[in-house]
């Protein structure tokens, strides 16, 4: 028991501190590692545009996450005048604006069905 507490209290200001410094971690849920990659897709209504985040990977689980994040794309029922793009996926650099991050054409090729 002491032990576990020990750890929290180290842990706390860490984990402030990743916060702070805008680092994201994997979305897989047993994965606790850094995301290097982002899975987005262009979503508009017509009117309005923007990059709609569907999650995080880490090299590791970058198939699993980029899988589940499609079929969450195609479970999506569109509203009238709503459209997405295809998931893509960018090389994630924690504070960097969507429109900087380098989209990875080859990467995605080989996780597309
Ligand atoms: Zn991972």
């Amino acid at each position: 028991m002491s032990h576990l507490s020990a750890t929290i209290i180290v842990l706390a200001p860490l984990r402030l501190y990743l916060m702070y410094s805008h680092d994201v971690n994997c979305t897989h849920p047993y994965c606790s590692d850094l995301a290097t990659y982002k899975v987005a897709a262009r979503w508009s209504d017509g009117r309005f545009a923007e990059l709609k985040t569907y999650g995080f990977a880490c090299s590791d689980h970058l198939g699993e996450v980029f899988q589940e994040a499609e079929n969450r794309r195609l479970d999506y029922t569109l509203c009238p005048g709503e459209v997405t793009e295809e998931m893509a996926i960018y090389r994630f650099e924690p504070g960097k604006r969507d429109r900087q991050l380098k989209r990875l054409w080859d990467l995605e090729e080989n996780y597309r069905t």
